[in-house]
């Protein structure tokens, strides 16, 4: 018998900014977090990476929940650390990959 990996349903994601995260800058070394939340969970979301002389660059993403469990994604979206990422394959990844994408065609993310 083939070992076969169930693929589950692409995640729905309703994704809400209430406020822009900040990278690290001139003006505010350390950044700021940004509050969003995903289907209605509320998450700290800032970015993750080191200021170079360039600027700063973004090496991934940090999702914070009130009760302070969070989530590492690299700035390639190719992993995150929640159940569902790590229990479900998914078209899309789980709702942290996909909000972060979204982020992104908002132009909330760089
Ligand atoms: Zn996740």
């Amino acid at each position: 018998m083939n070992a076969t990996t169930k693929t589950w349903p692409e995640v729905k994601v309703t994704l809400e900014v209430i406020t822009r995260p900040i990278a690290p800058c001139e003006l505010i070394m350390r950044g700021q977090g940004g509050e969003i939340t995903v289907n209605g969970g509320s998450y700290l979301f800032s970015y993750l990476g080191e200021m170079t002389e360039e600027g700063f660059r973004v090496e991934g993403y940090h999702f914070e929940k009130p009760d302070g469990e969070s989530y590492d994604l690299p700035e390639d979206l190719s992993s995150c650390e929640c159940g569902d990422y790590l229990a479900r394959v998914r078209p899309g990844g789980c709702k942290h990959i996909r909000a972060v994408r979204m982020l992104r065609e908002r132009g909330v993310v760089a």
